[in-house]
C-alpha cells in the first residue's frame, strides 16, 4: 500500500488535509476554506480597483446565468460565486481561489454560443472546485497582494519597482497541465451535467490556439495562454470524451448549444481596445473624453491603466505618471496630496505649463524600497484638473528633472476632431439573407479586420459554406453615439 503525501508531511507542515469533494483525491492544503474565500474576495476587490467591468447588463446576466447554473450543481455550491465580464480586449478568463470568476470581453468576442462560454466558465469553475489557486497560494503572497491598498506613495513607488504588476500577476497564477488537464475534465461534467453540448468545447479550444499569439501590453493582464499553459493534447481528450457520450448513445443534437441566444447578445459589443479609455500614438497619450493629450519621453515604456497612465524609464530608474486630482483648485490637491505620510523636503516650485492654475513641489519619500525622490504638477486643462509625479530612486532626480518640466509642459488641450469623435469598432451581427461562401461574406460585408482574424471570431475555417439564414460577425468601424 502507498503511503499518501499527505499523511508523511501532516505532523510538519500542520496543514489541512482533506478530500476534495470535486476531485476526489486528497489534498494537502496550507489554507482553510475561510482564507481561501477571503483570499478571493480581497483579490477580487483588486481586480475591480484595476479593470474596467463591462457596461453591457444582458452580456452580464448571461455570463452569471451561464456560469451560477454550473457553479451550483458542482461539489461546491455553498461558495460566494460571482461571474463578471472585465472591459478589457485581452482573450482571457481567469478564477480567483474560493469562487470569483472574471471573463473578458475579449474572449466573448470570439465565441459563438452560450455553451462555448459554459465550457470556458465550467474549466475556471473547476480550477475553484479543485482548490488548485487555494493550494499554491501562501499567506506571505496574499500580504503581498495588499500592496494596492497602501500609501499613494508607496503605490508609486510599488509601480516604480515594477511591483503593482507583480501584485496584478499573482492573482492569475500559472497553473501546471496537471492542473489544466483536471480542470477541462472538470469544466467538462459541469457542461455536460447542466446539458451544453461538448462538441463546443473543442471549437473553444481551436480558437484558444490561434489567439494565442496576440501581444500582451505591459501593466495588462495577461491573456490565456500565459495563465493556461497549453496541456497539449486538450482538444484531442476533449474528442475522446465525445466518444464516450457517443458510446453511451447520447444524442449530442438533444444537448443545448444557445448560438443564436448568444450572437444576439453580443450584437453591438466593442471589438478590441476601446479608445475611449485613452490610447497612445507613439509617445503621446490621447484621452479623447477628456480631450488631453501629453507626451511622455521617447523611448519609455508605456501603460494605460483605468486609474492612471504612466511611463516607465527603460532600465526602471524613473516613473511619470499622471492621473485625474480631486480638489477645488490645484493648491488643494497639492495640500491634500502631502497630507499622505512619509513625505519630506516637500519644496516648491516653478514649471512652466501650457496655460491654466498649477502648483508644483519637489519631494523626498520614504517608500518600502528605500528613499525615493520626486516631483509633482497638479495642473488643469479644459477644465479638468491632473496631477503629474515624477519618481525616481535617491541621486537619479537630477537625470529626470528635465523630463518633469517637458511631460508637463507638453499637457494640452486636444482639438482634432478624428481624436475627439474616435469610436472603438464594434461587432454587428448579420443574418444572411443568402447562402454564400465566408470569402463572399468578407467582401459583401466589409471587416475593419482582415480576413484570417474574421474567421477566428467567426470559428469557421477558409472557404467554409453559410446558409440562408446563418448568423455571422462582422467588425465595422465605430459610429458616433
Ligand atoms: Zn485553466
Amino acid at each position: 500500500m502507498r503511503r499518501s503525501l499527505c499523511t508523511a508531511t501532516l505532523a510538519a507542515a500542520l496543514a489541512a488535509c482533506a478530500v476534495n469533494p470535486a476531485t476526489g483525491k486528497r489534498q494537502l492544503s496550507l489554507v482553510s476554506k475561510d482564507d481561501e474565500v477571503a483570499m478571493g474576495q480581497e483579490g477580487a476587490q483588486q481586480v475591480a480597483a484595476s479593470m474596467p467591468v463591462l457596461q453591457n447588463q444582458p452580456v452580464q446576466d448571461m455570463v452569471k446565468r451561464v456560469g451560477m447554473e454550473m457553479a451550483k450543481s458542482s461539489e461546491r455550491p455553498e461558495l460566494p460565486w460571482s461571474f463578471t465580464v472585465l472591459d478589457d480586449p485581452v482573450v482571457n478568463a481567469f478564477a480567483l481561489p474560493g469562487g470569483p470568476i472574471f471573463i473578458t470581453r475579449g474572449i466573448i468576442t470570439n465565441m459563438n454560443s452560450e455553451a462555448e462560454l459554459a465550457s470556458v466558465l465550467g474549466h475556471e469553475i473547476g480550477h475553484v472546485t479543485a482548490r488548485h489557486s487555494a493550494s499554491q497560494m501562501s499567506k506571505q503572497q496574499l500580504a503581498q497582494m495588499g500592496l494596492g491598498a497602501a500609501s499613494v506613495v508607496s503605490a508609486t513607488a510599488a509601480q516604480y519597482a515594477g511591483l503593482a504588476q507583480q501584485g496584478l500577476g499573482l492573482l492569475m497564477l500559472k497553473y501546471g497541465r496537471d492542473d489544466e488537464t483536471q480542470a477541462d475534465g472538470l469544466g467538462y461534467r459541469y457542461m455536460t451535467k447542466a446539458s451544453w453540448d461538448p462538441r463546443e468545447a473543442v471549437k473553444m479550444f481551436q480558437m484558444l490556439m490561434k489567439t494565442s499569439g496576440g501581444s500582451e501590453k505591459e501593466g495588462q493582464p495577461p491573456a490565456w495562454m500565459s495563465t493556461h499553459p497549453d496541456p497539449g493534447d486538450r482538444a484531442q481528450r476533449a474528442e475522446a470524451r465525445l466518444k464516450e457520450l457517443n458510446a453511451k448513445n447520447v444524442n449530442l443534437d438533444t444537448l443545448r448549444r444557445n448560438r443564436e441566444q448568444f450572437l444576439r447578445a453580443i450584437d453591438g459589443l466593442s471589438y478590441g481596445e476601446n479608445p475611449r479609455d485613452g490610447f497612445f500614438r507613439g509617445s503621446t497619450f490621447y484621452q479623447p473624453d477628456l480631450a488631453l493629450q501629453i507626451t511622455f519621453p521617447d523611448g519609455w515604456q508605456t501603460a494605460n491603466q483605468p486609474q492612471v497612465v504612466a511611463a516607465r524609464e527603460p532600465e526602471g530608474k524613473a516613473l511619470v505618471q499622471v492621473q485625474a486630482a480631486k480638489g477645488a483648485n490645484p493648491t488643494e490637491a497639492a495640500r491634500a496630496f502631502f497630507s499622505n505620510q512619509g513625505f519630506s523636503n516637500v519644496t516648491q516650485i516653478q514649471v512652466p505649463t501650457a496655460g491654466g492654475p498649477s502648483v508644483s513641489a519637489s519631494f523626498a519619500a520614504q517608500a518600502q524600497q528605500g528613499v525615493v525622490e520626486g516631483e509633482t504638477t497638479f495642473l488643469t486643462v479644459k477644465g479638468h484638473m491632473f496631477q503629474v509625479l515624477t519618481v525616481a530612486g535617491q541621486g537619479n532626480l537630477q537625470a529626470v528633472d528635465g523630463i518633469h518640466r517637458k511631460v508637463v509642459a507638453s499637457a494640452k488641450e486636444t482639438t482634432d476632431p478624428a481624436i475627439l469623435n474616435i469610436r472603438a469598432p464594434q461587432l454587428k451581427v448579420v443574418q444572411l439573407p443568402k447562402a454564400m461562401t465566408v470569402e463572399q461574406f468578407y467582401s459583401q460585408y466589409p471587416s475593419v479586420l482582415p480576413l484570417d482574424q474574421v474567421l477566428i471570431i467567426n470559428g469557421l475555417e477558409a472557404g467554409a459554406q453559410l446558409k440562408q439564414g446563418d448568423l455571422v460577425k462582422q467588425v465595422v468601424a465605430g459610429t458616433a453615439r
